[in-house]
């Protein structure tokens, strides 16, 4: 693969390394394996630096503690690359990084699937870097401006893939300074993706169903590969059943219901582009026999409103799914996202038949899996209707838990009287 020019004239990482001692607090963290050095346990420092420089870590004994990549634009100071024996950080590095990610997703990789995460930043030992994979095209996520300067040795050790699309964070995106001429959304491969030029759209498989993606403009990187397996889940509780997915995205439960035999299936999203690549969605899979014989219904308004409205008309589903964005972006906000969490139980219920299946998702790392299970138990008594449990699952395969704050996603399956 040729790279774009741009990645040639992104500045390299300086030569000159920052030394840094850090709190016995966060000596002791960073020895236990946690990947986030804060600017306030920072106690003392040589030099300021760049984005991307890589700083080392002396413990109080003056001994090396670990070396990491340098960022003055956040109060995670340094995402620790390697603890314990000092590395070379160079593209050998990140190409053996990238080399055991990709190993581990190998199950993953076969005729009906073509689409995972092959990297997932911290818990893949590559902190702030995400690198989902669809079909023949990678997309990149940056989450720090510290990766500027390595990103080329990235794209090289990425270079079986034919297109390879640059996301950066929200936050990142505002950071132009320390961009160099990145964008959000572009291409780094030469050549655009090959007989799409006119749109940005990548076809890709998951257990043998075609969906879209829209890197560019979709949300995340285009999908959310993390409820791969919970789709799988729904997909063997579906058949012959009515199914509601609530906050649907591009319809991946919905389709996956389908080709479960569900008989009928509703898809909420208040998202106008998401509600058309479900109806796409549903036309890619036409050739599949259980899919072609469900009937579809998308409903693009707020969840909350048609909730309430389907209750007031009596509607009701035997099977419910409620997998709504995150709630708590701050700890200020748990309390509130566990009481979101618990209305959002009470009017899935409202709607779901006696005997029902209730599917309910958090993505918020910052609410736990008991709290969050305990709310949904809570609300589904106050209802009057005990919840007997079918499973709680946590995260898939290409979605490792390296660290106590990578763990973010939960669901529940349960029956509901
Ligand atoms: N279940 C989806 C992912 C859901 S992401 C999948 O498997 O792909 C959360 C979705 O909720 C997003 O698509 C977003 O557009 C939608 N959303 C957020 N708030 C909403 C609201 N109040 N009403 C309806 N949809 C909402």
């Amino acid at each position: 693969m040729q790279l774009h020019t741009t990645l040639a004239n992104l500045p390299k990482p300086s030569a000159q390394r920052i030394a840094l001692r850090v709190s016995a607090e966060a000596e002791k963290i960073i020895r236990q394996g946690h990947p986030w050095v804060f600017d306030q346990s920072i106690i003392e420092q040589s030099h300021r630096s760049l984005p991307g420089d890589l700083a080392v870590i002396f413990d109080s004994k003056r001994k090396f503690l670990a070396i990491g990549l340098y960022d003055p634009t956040s109060p995670i100071r340094v995402r620790i690359l390697q603890k314990g024996k000092p590395a070379s950080i160079d593209a050998n590095w990140f190409q053996e990084k990238i080399k055991t990610a990709s190993a581990l997703r190998q199950p993953l990789n076969h005729n009906n699937t073509n689409a995972y995460r092959l990297v997932h930043g911290e818990n893949d030992g590559l902190p702030g870097l995400v690198v989902d994979r669809y079909a023949e095209t990678l997309v990149i996520k940056l989450y720090t401006p510290a990766w500027v300067p390595h990103l080329q040795d990235v794209c090289s050790a990425l270079n079986s893939f034919q297109h390879v699309i640059l996301r950066v964070s929200r936050s990142l995106n505002k950071q132009t300074k320390y961009l160099h001429g990145l964008t959000d959304g572009m291409t780094l491969t030469p050549s655009p993706l090959e007989g799409q030029s006119s749109s940005n759209l990548i076809l890709f498989k998951e257990n043998g169903i075609t969906f879209e993606c829209d890197p560019i403009n979709g949300q995340k990187t285009g999908f959310f590969l993390d409820q791969r397996e919970n789709r799988e889940r729904v997909k063997k509780l579906s058949k012959d059943k009515s199914v509601l997915n609530v906050f649907s995205y591009t319809g991946g439960f919905s389709l996956y219901a389908a080709d479960g035999g569900a008989k009928e299936v509703v898809s909420v999203d208040f998202s106008a582009p998401a509600a058309q690549a479900t109806l796409r969605n549903i036309e890619y899979n036409q050739h599949l026999a259980n899919i072609k014989s469900t009937k579809f219904e998308t409903v693009n308004q707020d969840a909350f409103e048609v909730l309430t409205e389907m209750k007031e008309q009596n509607r009701k589903f035997d099977l419910v799914i409620l997998d709504p964005p995150m709630f708590a972006q701050n700890q200020a906000q748990i309390e509130t996202a566990l009481s979101a969490y618990k209305k959002l139980t009470q009017l899935g219920l409202n709607v779901l038949k006696p005997n029902g299946i209730l599917v309910q998702a958090s993505c918020s790392s910052r609410v736990d899996a008991d709290s969050f299970f305990e709310s949904i138990h809570k609300s589904a008594k106050e209802a009057g209707r005990p919840l007997k449990e079918i499973e709680r699952t946590s995260h898939a395969l290409d979605h490792p838990i390296a660290f106590k704050e990578g763990a973010y996603l939960k669901c529940l399956f349960a029956v509901a009287p």
